[in-house]
């Protein structure tokens, strides 16, 4: 207690200093409370199927209200919690957010959740099965999103962790591919899903044609893995018209829909063409 209110003091203190710094420590302070006061939020972005432009369903992304009717994007804040060692916390709550979110809905749609490295080093198989027994919500409808930072550190014990969440029926799919090492190691070793290929890029695709073409070979080695793939960051209708002929299943970008809050999701869900049959339906 006494520890956290001096470093509270600390943020006064930084006032006029380094802007980096003084947001850096208000931050941190924002993030020590933030389960207690409430101050996440989900918002939950589409992803409709290329081919009949339906809804599939949503990936939930964790906001933090900045107490001035803004939010403060994860990018900002992940680290930082990252560091504090409030991930597998904050981790549970969006599960369990998202999960009740999904379990409302009045369609059986997918609801995709991030999850960040340090939640494989607490129980994470029993934090998503919980999550999956409060809501209520099918296994198969849940999909948890990796990204590759995670196989740096304990590959062996990550798989088996992915293995046993295969075994409850959630879908595993790698995120953000296309940056950082990228490894076609990774999609051997590990059981996935679906691969999302990161938004850059589809970003750099007006720049060369031979953008274009690792795209449509990154699409059609995904069909020879058997992985669902998705193009994410699509914002303008050139990209979308190319993902589509690349043979990418699934599109995600402010073209679709930007994240929105939960009642504005629900608003999307009631107009939307949501598919008749959905893609992993048949799967086990
Ligand atoms: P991500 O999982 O790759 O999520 C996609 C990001 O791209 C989101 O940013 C989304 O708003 C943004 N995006 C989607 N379509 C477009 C587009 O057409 N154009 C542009 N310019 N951007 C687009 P956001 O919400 O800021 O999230 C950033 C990252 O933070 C996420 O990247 C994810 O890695 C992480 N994140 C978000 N929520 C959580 C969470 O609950 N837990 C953890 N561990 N990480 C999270
Ligand atoms: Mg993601
Ligand atoms: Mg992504
Ligand atoms: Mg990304």
């Amino acid at each position: 207690r006494a520890k956290s209110a001096g470093r509270d003091q600390m943020v006064v203190f930084e006032v006029g200093m380094d802007g980096e710094l003084k947001t850096r420590n208000t931050l941190r302070v924002m993030l020590r409370h933030a389960l207690e006061t409430e101050a996440f939020e989900l918002h939950y972005q589409p992803l409709h199927e290329a081919e009949t432009n339906a809804l599939l369903g949503f990936e939930a992304l964790l906001r933090l209200q900045d107490g001035e009717g803004g939010y403060i994007s994860p990018g900002k804040f992940i680290p930082i919690a990252e560091e504090m060692g409030l991930t597998p916390r904050i981790g549970q709550w969006v599960l369990n957010e998202a999960c009740r979110t999904a379990a409302n809905w009045p369609q059986k749609l997918s609801i995709a959740v991030n999850l960040s490295p340090q939640q494989f080093r607490e129980d994470l198989v029993t934090v998503v099965e919980s999550a999956l027994a409060l809501s209520g919500l099918a296994a198969e409808r849940l999909e948890l999103e990796i990204t590759e930072s995670l196989f740096i550190a304990e590959p062996q014990s990550v798989a088996d962790q992915l293995h046993r969440l295969k075994a409850l029926g959630v879908r595993v799919v790698m995120d953000d591919f296309g940056t950082g090492y990228s490894s076609l190691s990774y999609l051997w070793k590990f059981p996935f899903d679906k691969l999302k290929v990161d938004r850059s890029c589809f970003m750099s695709l007006a720049e060369s044609e031979s953008v274009g073409e690792v795209l449509r070979t990154i699409s059609a080695m995904s069909g020879a893995m058997n992985l669902r793939v998705v193009a994410e960051g699509i914002e303008t209708e050139m990209q979308r018209s190319f993902a589509c002929q690349a043979g990418y299943d699934e599109l995600q970008g402010f073209l679709c829909g930007r994240p929105m809050p939960r009642e504005a999701a629900m608003q999307y869900i009631l107009t939307a063409n949501v598919a008749s049959e959905r893609p992993h339906e048949d799967l086990p």
